[in-house]
Parts: C-alpha cells; sequence; structure tokens
C-alpha cells in the first residue's frame, strides 16, 4: 500500500542526478546503476533510493562501491519520457566522441546536457576503480507483463542476468543502436537492462528493489543472507515471471518512425505467442503481421517511443551451455576455415561471411561463438560479423 502511494506521489518528486553513494571499507567491485533513463520510468530511481536508505540505515558489510543515479532527470522531473530525443538512442561511440569534443555550452538539446553529466560521472568512476565494474539499468514498460533481464550476449553478462531468476534476452546490440548498456559493454565491463513492469504498478517498485539487491550479491558486493527481505523480493520476483521461457533471443525490431501513425492492437502484453502472419498493429500503409511464429515483446502502449514492438524466440538451455563450452575452448579461432568466411585484415576482431557460399548456419554458429552481426553491414551477399566485447571469461 505504502510503496503504491509513493509511486502516485512521484509526480511531485524532484529528482536529483546523484541519488547516493554506498561503500565498504572492503575494496570490491564498482557497481553503477541507473533508473529513469526514460523520464517516465521514475520506479527505478524510487527503487535506488529505497535500497541506499536501507544500507545507510543498517550500516550493512559491503565491499566496493554502489554508485546510484537518475538518468534523464529533467524528464523524470517533468514526467515525460524525454524533452528532444530518447536518451537511450545516443551512446554511438562517434557521438558520444563529437559530444565530448564539443563545449558544454554547445549542448543542442536537454538530452544532450543529460547525457554530458552522465558521462562525467561515470568517467570519472571508471577512472578511479580497478577491477571489476557492473551497470544495471532499470526500466519499465508501458504494457503489463513479466520482468525480465536485456543484455548483449557475452558470458558475464549471461551469469550476473540468470542471478536474477527471471528471462533473460539476448542480442540487444543487434536491434538496438545507441544504448548505454551496449555503451558501456564496449568499454569492456558487465552491463544488465532490467525491465521490472508495467510504469505505474507497485510491484515495479519491488521487482527493481529485488533486482538491485541480487546484482550487489551476485557481483559480490554483500552477503544475501544480510537482506532480511530480500527472499521475499526473490520469491515475488520469480511468481511474477513464471510461465515465460528462461532465455530469449531478440529476433525483430519492429521500428517507427514519427509519420507513421503507428497503433498496436489492443490486449497484447510481454512474450504473448504469436503466429506468422497474425495482424499486430497497423499503421498509415495497413497491417503489420509477425513474420514467425515467435513471442510478442515490448509492444508499444504509449504515444513516445521509436520501438513499435519487438519478437523473441527461446533459447535451448543446452545449446547456451554449448556455446559457453566453445567460447572458453576459444574455439571461435576456428570460424575462419568454414566455406565463405574470411578474416578482415583491418579488424582482427570481425569476420566477412559470403552469404552465397556459407551455409545459412554460419551466422548461426557465430552467434554460439560470441559474434555478432554489424547493423549496417547486411548488403546482398556479404555479411559483416565482428566479437563482442571480449572480457577475461569470454
Ligand atoms: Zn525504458
Amino acid at each position: 500500500m505504502l510503496k503504491g502511494a509513493v509511486l502516485q506521489k512521484v509526480a511531485e518528486k524532484r529528482f536529483q542526478r546523484e541519488l547516493g553513494r554506498y561503500s565498504g571499507k572492503q575494496p570490491g567491485p564498482l557497481v553503477v546503476c541507473i533508473g529513469g533513463i526514460h523520464g517516465n520510468e521514475p520506479a527505478g530511481a524510487l527503487a535506488l533510493e529505497i535500497v541506499l536508505k536501507k544500507l545507510h540505515e543498517t550500516n550493512l558489510p559491503f565491499r566496493g562501491e554502489l554508485i546510484a543515479l537518475a538518468g534523464n532527470v529533467r524528464a523524470l522531473n517533468g514526467g515525460v519520457r524525454y524533452l528532444q530525443c530518447d536518451l537511450n538512442r545516443m551512446w554511438l561511440p562517434d557521438r558520444v566522441r563529437q559530444l565530448k569534443s564539443r563545449q558544454a555550452d554547445q549542448t543542442t538539446s536537454g538530452e544532450e546536457a543529460e547525457q554530458r553529466e552522465l558521462l562525467e560521472i561515470i568517467e570519472t568512476a571508471l577512472a578511479r576503480h580497478n577491477g571489476e565494474t557492473v551497470f544495471l539499468d532499470l526500466h519499465t514498460t508501458s504494457s503489463e507483463g513479466s520482468p525480465f533481464a536485456i543484455i548483449s550476449d557475452t558470458l558475464p553478462n549471461r551469469r550476473l542476468a540468470l542471478e536474477l531468476g527471471v528471462p533473460v534476452i539476448l542480442g540487444l546490440e543487434e536491434n538496438l543502436d545507441g544504448t548505454i548498456l551496449n555503451y558501456i559493454n564496449e568499454l569492456g565491463h558487465a552491463a544488465i537492462g532490467f525491465e521490472a513492469g508495467q510504469h505505474r504498478s507497485p510491484v515495479s517498485l519491488r521487482n527493481h528493489e529485488a533486482a538491485v539487491w541480487l546484482t550487489l550479491a551476485a557481483a559480490g558486493c554483500i552477503k544475501p543472507y544480510y537482506v532480511h527481505e530480500l527472499y521475499e523480493l526473490q520469491q515475488d520476483l520469480k511468481r511474477s515471471s513464471s510461465g515465460v521461457p528462461q532465455v530469449m533471443e531478440l529476433r525483430h525490431r519492429h521500428g517507427i518512425g514519427k509519420t507513421d501513425e503507428f497503433v498496436m492492437r489492443p490486449g497484447f502484453f510481454n512474450f504473448s505467442r504469436v503466429a506468422k502472419d497474425q495482424v499486430l498493429a497497423t499503421d498509415r500503409r495497413g497491417n503489420i503481421t509477425a513474420p514467425e511464429d515467435s513471442l510478442l515483446f515490448m509492444p508499444l502502449y504509449q504515444k513516445q517511443g521509436d520501438d513499435g514492438f519487438f519478437l523473441v524466440r527461446e533459447v535451448n538451455l543446452f545449446w547456451l551451455k554449448v556455446s559457453a563450452r566453445l567460447r572458453s575452448w576459444k574455439a571461435d579461432k576456428l570460424l575462419r576455415y568454414l566455406p565463405g568466411v574470411h578474416r578482415l585484415p583491418e579488424n582482427p576482431d570481425a569476420l566477412l561471411i559470403n552469404t552465397r557460399i556459407a551455409h545459412w548456419f554460419v551466422v548461426e554458429v557465430c552467434h554460439l561463438l560470441g559474434f555478432r552481426k554489424h547493423s549496417q553491414s547486411q548488403q546482398e551477399d556479404r555479411l559483416i560479423v565482428s566479437r563482442r566485447r571480449q572480457s577475461p571469461e569470454d
């Protein structure tokens, strides 16, 4: 009840960039949590405040440091998703480089100012810390549905995301450009996206709190049994995602333009099963149908946003284990001996695949071995894949 009231009162609340910090006497990992990078999703920032309050009140033994940040402060305080542009689509490395090369007074949008402030705090924290770093990015969705984690498929990301005990979705970076998670991943750090449930649901607040505690435990900052309510939070989190496959891969994104007049058909929620050719939405061109049997993911039931919906497909856990084993054996070195696969001399982490020669399964094998399709390189019969950012485990 109390938490429901907290969410209702959020309209009057003023968020600060730094929600708080907590560190212990012992060295350990750096955990950076961001809530509300989308301003209409305040539950993550509120949950971070709750966790920080409990940490300070109980003086909980802690290894390393937690930094909790509000994402899009101006949008959060205005109760909108963003002011001029989506802050979670602005993190392509080139764009970040350009932003850094310009003076602060040359920022062109509220979101650029937000990005600049976030970058400064994150880069300062990373420069001070040498050791494991984990990012957790907290979101909510416009539709009802099960909570889930979304990651780029590296072994450290998998390990952390599976600790949350919610469905895990792989392949974020192949379908969404410019997310803060991809940016952090490319710097070589683990980065997990967590979607807690519907924007205004009190359940989302509890799910976010559980995800923060579980991430702190998985990173090794806290002992989970020191947190009294964690068991109950964890059980609730598990219950709210029961019946959904444990691991799925992102297969399709339906992006929308400003003049599309996109309208999602009513009644869908996260992980609704859909059949090939089923009508999912309409726009000014007509019906939009599912290209394959799959599960619908993040249907858009709000005005702002560039993603109409996504489609995901279940990944067999057997193949997940096989791929972890292959990656630890460095089997990717054998890939270039497959027919139609060549190394790119200018980039040792990339392979050029001639899709007329290589069999269809080559892309699947590349996925297993930790490579990803390049978003802009799929032209005719040439496909470039590159290794996901390596870490000691991967
Ligand atoms: Zn979001």
